[in-house]
């Protein structure tokens, strides 16, 4: 779906179409000739590959700044983390960027920098430089903060590619890419979706849905450490963000150029994430989430990775929900009822400002 229009609405920032769009009419259109770059900016990767250094910088405009189960300090940190980290890298190093807005309150900005530090501990990372500007009150919600961060290839990484290419002998990239996928491989997905999307809808909107639907926002790098080097074999990974699973799932089937089929009855969603979405007319697999990977692994070793993760705490609901397929393009998926549905690109996703 094409929107025209001459500025810029909510829907360029939203993770669909629309948003997709811009990047790429606008943003590659002027800088997007970096083809001497491993993986370059017209990739649209999750993040950029520089020699060996993962690069990768993520604005956080959350509203509001704070929502169940998490606040703009913990989702800036592991935004950053986590896309570095779906390439296969360790993220070491952040620069943090505060817009803060007048009569923003002291307390809160410590809260934020108190959740920020903590969740570095998490992910095992040290903010190390940045900057802070102040702007006139209006409407940023009390501030914006930008993290950028650098990634370095590890022990597990290195594990993780030759796994791969014990099943997969033309295999040449030395990162985990979103163009990777193969017919036959298999979609593992780390647990839940549509959490983070609804935990800030029912922040924004001042809802509740009586049963404490909270973010899953966290750093997973540790969780991808342990995937790559004790099981390996994963080819792509992704956050499923903004746009949700249904964003993410195209990504893999246009940059892969193969079909992705996925099972209704596997995909895990919450009960009360469920029933929130059909009462407000949304499709919980095109809302985003803060704290799930969805990962492309070789068939041969799918099994172990649902087991690796079911004994982690961040993917204790994984599930295989999919493969790989030269049946069809796009995404499709296996409906409870027995048929099939196409998943399409969202033109974005359906809550406003939720990273
Ligand atoms: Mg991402």
């Amino acid at each position: 779906m094409t929107v025209k229009n001459d500025h810029i609405t909510m829907l360029h920032g939203a993770g669909g179409t629309v948003m997709h769009d811009l990047i790429k009419n606008y943003i590659v259109k002027y800088f997007g000739d970096t083809a001497s770059i491993e993986v370059p900016l017209e990739a649209l990767d999750d993040a950029a590959v520089v020699g060996d250094v993962v690069l990768k910088s993520d604005s956080h405009a959350v509203k509001p700044i704070f929502f169940p189960g998490g606040d703009i300090g913990r989702l800036a940190v592991s935004g950053t983390v986590n896309d570095i980290a779906v390439l296969g890298a360790e993220p070491y190093a952040l620069a943090c960027g505060f817009v803060l807005e007048e009569g923003l309150a002291l307390v809160d900005f410590e809260k934020i920098l108190a959740s920020m530090q903590q969740t570095c501990m998490e992910a095992e990372v040290s903010i190390v430089t940045g900057d802070t500007k102040v702007v006139e009150k209006g409407s940023l919600g009390g501030c914006v903060i930008n993290t950028s961060g650098i990634g370095r290839r590890n022990a597990a990484l290195e594990k993780n590619l030759e796994v791969v290419k014990q099943f997969r002998n033309d295999f040449k990239t030395r990162w985990i890419l979103d163009s990777n996928l193969r017919a036959g491989d298999k979609i593992v997905l780390s647990g839940t979706v549509g959490d983070h999307g609804l935990a800030v809808l029912s922040a924004q909107e001042g809802l509740s849905f009586g049963s404490g639907i909270k973010s899953d926002v966290k750093p997973l790098n540790r969780l991808i450490r342990r995937l790559l080097g004790e099981v390996g074999g994963v080819v792509a990974m992704k956050d499923p963000t903004r746009g949700g699973l249904a964003d993410a799932l195209n990504e893999f089937s246009d940059k892969s150029h193969v079909g992705i089929l996925v099972y209704e009855d596997k995909i895990p969603v919450r009960k009360d994430v469920r029933a929130a979405c059909e009462m407000l007319g949304l499709d919980p697999f095109e809302v985003g989430n803060e704290g799930k990977i969805i990962i492309g692994v070789v068939k041969e070793k799918a099994e172990e990775a649902l087991k690796l993760l079911r004994i982690t705490e961040e993917g204790k609901e994984a599930e295989i929900v999919g493969e790989a397929t030269t049946d069809f393009t796009g995404v499709a998926m296996q409906t409870v009822v027995g048929g099939k549905r196409i998943i399409a690109r969202p033109v974005g996703d359906p809550v406003p400002r939720i990273c």
